[in-house]
């Protein structure tokens, strides 16, 4: 009967009721403790009061001048608890030892009473009057919270911001103005703060957002300052919207993507705080790579230690410019693999401090078509060269056999018409053999201007060597016989038959022997016809004759290359354009000439020429 009595009391007592044993242990638990706290009576009873119902660390210190008076008298404090739904509320707390006359265990009655709403009505009150006129002229949103977590102040421009009025967010919980997701880990972030409270802007890396009260979420900056008041330790909390920055940025941000060249943009350190797709793409690497970085990671090991001091030179006295004017500058890859650039720096002022951006430009292409202008160039001016060489030497050429035919005819025609004499004779013949070369010269000047034009066609057809050879070896065994030099003629057993022009064939094969004949002086020459690899056809010529210097034979196929005269030696007329002639048309004809010659023993030219035409 006793004992359901007190359990009515207890149930019916006003605010919570709670009965415990001297070491804390609850033995009851009110209806109005569980209203108040959250915890149902089975989850309260048998547990430790402080273990349930004790804030965290920090409020210890709140929870001191608790002792419980073991006299009897009744001691009245005001203190922070949390309830089960981690809140933390402001308690009156009221115990009394419960004298046990029947000298059992001593117990311990509590009657707490929630004050947080009265208790932050008064905090928010005396706040107001001191700081709202120095709060409410300033552009950003500030909001005063205490170390509960619950907002005590707020200026109009909260109201505006988070869309809520003055009365909504007095007493509720900071994180009302948090994004959902942000909420749970904004409790502990801001237990935190309160252990360590300085003026400091808020970041964990992440963008902050806001949240209206109609659903937005809106990015924001946001600094914290603490702020010790005789209502206990504050924080006050500056909120700055920056959607429009956000915007402005973004629109920075897409004018950097389409931009044709890679940009980035470098802070005074030298590091990349931002870089567009085309930076990614040029160097192969992720944005997530290079952000943070220095900037010199985009460069050759080599540039990457003089760098940082050209950097420093360039934020001491920044403007547009290009960089490195004179130099080669060059771009370094993810994989190492190097690329020219060409790079403009501007300066660039911004909230966040002086920066520079940067657009570089892959000059690949450009280098490329310089180089190969520049390499044309070369070739026209040898060309050019080569030109005035010809020139020099070709009119000595033309004007000593022409001057023998006029000098010549003109002694001829000086005397009367009769008999020839010896003399007469012999002048004729030298008229007639400068009349001949004076030809070979100009048919070697025609073929040179055709082949240098493209204006020689093949007429590639099957072609039998045999009689080629023979042909060629006929026609020139008069000029052999004339020097005493024997000419031999070696064929294989079988015929060969090739892919080739008919002419030009002959014309190079009468070139390469000729050459022997005119450039022994005795033993013999030789033409010789083999198969080679893969129906191959090689036609060689060896004589026994001068041979070509070591340090000359490089100089053999240059157009108009006459190498110098061995002493003891009458000069031998020619153009120094047969060999030339020889193996650009044997290059046409897919095929090509090698040669071997020893000084002062004898030469072998070889031609090679392929069984089919390529291609
Ligand atoms: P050229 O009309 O002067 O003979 P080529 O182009 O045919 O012009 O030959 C270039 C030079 O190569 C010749 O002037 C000669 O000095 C050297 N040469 C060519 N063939 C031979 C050879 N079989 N033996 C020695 N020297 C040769």
């Amino acid at each position: 009967m006793k004992e359901e009595r007190s359990g009515l009391l207890l149930d019916e007592a006003p605010g919570a009721l709670i009965v415990t044993a001297r070491s804390g242990e609850i033995l009851g638990w009110s209806q109005g403790a569980q209203a108040t706290f959250g915890y149902p009576p089975d989850e309260a009873l048998g547990r430790r009061l402080d273990d349930l119902i004790g804030a965290p660390g920090q409020f210890e210190a709140e929870a001191a001048p608790r002792r419980v008076a073991w006299d009897g008298s009744l001691l009245v404090h005001e203190i922070v608890r949390q309830r089960r739904d981690g809140a933390l509320i402001y308690v009156n707390m009221a115990w009394r030892e419960l004298l046990d006359a029947q000298g059992g265990e001593r117990r311990v009655a509590i009657s707490l009473t929630d004050v947080t709403h009265f208790k932050l009505l008064r905090d928010s009150r005396l706040l107001e009057a001191r700081y709202s006129e120095l709060l409410e002229p300033t552009p950003d949103a500030i909001v005063i919270v205490n170390h509960t977590g619950r907002i005590l102040l707020v200026n109009e421009q909260t109201e505006k911001l988070f869309g809520y009025g003055r009365d909504e967010l007095l007493a509720a919980q900071v994180e009302v103005l948090l994004p959902a997701g942000a909420r749970q880990g904004h409790v502990g972030l801001r237990r935190e703060y309160f252990k360590r409270p300085r003026i400091r802007p808020m970041n964990n890396g992440l963008e902050l957002h806001g949240l209206h009260k109609d659903g937005r979420e809106f990015p924001v900056e946001i600094s914290l300052c603490p702020l010790n008041s005789e209502v206990g330790p504050l924080v006050m909390t500056a909120v700055r919207d920056i959607t429009e920055r956000r915007r402005a940025e973004d629109k920075f941000r897409s004018l950097l993507e389409s931009a044709p060249d890679a940009m980035v943009i470098v802070d005074a350190e030298g590091r990349l705080v931002l870089v567009n797709g085309q930076t990614e793409r040029l160097f192969g690497y992720r944005r997530e790579e290079l952000l943070q970085q220095p900037i010199e990671i985009l460069m050759p090991e080599r540039f990457r230690g003089s760098h940082p001091g050209h950097r420093q030179n360039y934020f001491a006295d920044p403007k547009l410019r290009p960089m490195g004017a004179a130099l080669e500058l060059m771009g370094r890859r993810r994989d190492g693999s190097e690329f020219p650039v060409e790079i403009s720096l501007s300066p660039l002022q911004t909230e966040d401090g002086n920066l520079v951006s940067g657009s570089i430009r892959d000059i690949t292409d450009r280098r490329r078509v310089e180089r190969a202008l520049h390499d044309k160039n070369i070739e026209l001016e040898n060309a050019n060269r080569a030109k005035d060489r010809f020139l020099a030497t070709m009119s000595h050429e033309l004007r000593t056999p022409l001057n023998a035919i006029i000098g010549f005819t003109g002694v001829l025609l000086m005397k009367l018409p009769g008999p020839l004499t010896a003399e007469q004779e012999k002048q004729l013949g030298m008229v007639q053999s400068s009349g001949k070369h004076l030809l070979s010269l100009i048919n070697d000047l025609l073929d040179v201007a055709k082949v240098e034009s493209g204006k020689v066609e093949m007429q590639l057809a099957p072609l039998a060597l045999r009689p080629l050879l023979e042909e060629v070896a006929d026609t020139l065994r008069l000029a052999a016989q004339d020097k005493g030099l024997a000419l031999h003629l070696e064929l294989p057993p079988t015929e060969l038959t090739v892919w080739s022009d008919r002419r030009a064939l002959h014309q190079i094969l009468i070139n390469l022997l000729n050459n022997g004949i005119k450039y022994t002086d005795r033993g013999q020459v030789l033409l010789r016809l083999e198969a080679g690899d893969a129906g191959q056809a090689r036609i060689s010529v060896l004589d026994t004759g001068i041979g070509i210097r070591e340090e000359d034979q490089d100089k053999l196929f240059n157009a108009f290359a006459q190498l110098a005269t061995p002493s003891g030696r009458t000069r031998v007329e020619g153009t120094g354009l047969g060999l030339y002639l020889c193996s650009r048309m044997a290059g046409l004809l897919g095929g090509s000439i090698e040669f071997h010659s020893r000084w002062g023993e004898g030469s072998r030219f070889t031609l090679l020429l392929p069984a089919q035409p390529r291609n």
